[in-house]
Order: C-alpha cells, then structure tokens, then sequence
C-alpha cells in the first residue's frame, strides 16, 4: 500500500494458499506481516514502529479490555514481533480495533513478551500514532528525545524537532514521492 492511500482494500489470498504443503515442504514457515509505521526523516522514510492489526466484532466495543485475551497473538506472529523489534530496534505492538477504529487495544511487544493493553478510543489512538518517534539520535546535538508539533490541518507538514537543541531532523512534507511505483528502468523491464 502507498503510504497516504488504500488502495486493495481486501488482501488477495491466492499466494498464501499456494504456498502450502505439499506444494512447499511444511518446515517453509511463512508469516504475513501487517503495518510498519514510517515516518520522513531527511528524505527518507524510516521505520518508527511495527504494528500487527487484529479486528474484532463489533460488539467488543463494550468490552475492550477482555480483547487481548480473547484474541491472542497467534505464537508465529509473536515470534515474527520480537525479532522484528530485536533486529530493527523498533517499537512492536498488537492492535486490536473494533471494525469502526473507534476503539483500540494496544499492547506492547518487547522483551519480557505481551505486555499489559491500554484500551483507547480513536482520539487518543491517534495521538499516540503520530506520538511515534523516529528512534536516532539528532544528528546536530545527539539528544534522542523528540518533540512533535502539529499544524492545524493534520496535513503533515510539522514534524519532530529535538527536544534538547530544537533542530528539525525529522521534516514531514505533504507531496511526498512515495505514493507512486517504484519505477524500474525501462530496459530491465523488457526482459
Ligand atoms: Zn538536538
């Protein structure tokens, strides 16, 4: 998916049920992915976080808080999780949405395992995505808190500034490149 649009709306299967034995011995373990939050950071988008959605019926919209045990991580994900949050550095977490997003449970995933979900509503879920943070140190002072300052219209065109030193690091623009192909050369098309 591009990052500012949906575009598939439903995930095709047909990969996923191919790739199964016997087509491919069973020990192909094969693990699909969800969101990787990426955020701009000199030109380049950056990985802040790793999220796996789970969406549950609508009626746990009055009992967000027996989610997470009523819909658990399945045990391939979770070790997808912690080596993505071992290997990358970034911050892991399960979401578990009502089917509206007007509700939220999100857990972290770190070291010591699940850990204990905070129920938000999409306000605060919201807030707490765009709180985000690139992971390096700013290049100018080498502080690793960040600040991040909205605009007024949610069009991205703030972004985080070092807590310490106030240097933009982290620019966010709105004509961003990303939302088109990666445009591979013509001639290695045509083979
Ligand atoms: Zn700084």
């Amino acid at each position: 998916m591009a990052p500012q649009q949906e575009l598939t709306k439903t995930r095709p299967a047909n990969y996923s049920v191919w790739h199964r034995y016997p087509t491919l011995p069973k020990w192909c373990y094969h693990t699909d992915g969800d969101w990787f939050e990426q955020r701009l950071c000199n030109g380049q988008l950056e990985c802040v976080a790793y999220i796996e959605t789970i969406e549950l019926p609508a009626s746990y919209s009055t009992k967000m808080k027996f989610a997470q045990y009523e819909y658990e991580l399945w045990a391939h994900k979770y070790q997808l999780m912690k080596e993505i949050h071992r290997k990358m550095g970034i911050r892991c977490f399960v979401v578990r949405h009502t089917p509206d997003c007007g509700y939220f449970s999100v857990a972290e995933i770190n070291n010591s395992g699940e850990q204990k979900a905070e129920v938000m509503d999409e306000f605060i879920y919201k807030h707490f995505i765009q709180g985000l943070e690139p992971s390096h140190p700013c290049t100018n002072c080498g502080n690793t808190s960040w600040q991040f300052y909205l605009d007024d219209k949610n069009e991205c065109k703030s972004g985080w500034h070092c807590s310490r030193c106030n240097s933009t690091v982290a620019q966010f623009e709105f004509d961003i490149p990303f939302d088109e192909p990666l445009n591979i050369p013509f001639e290695e098309r045509a083979q």
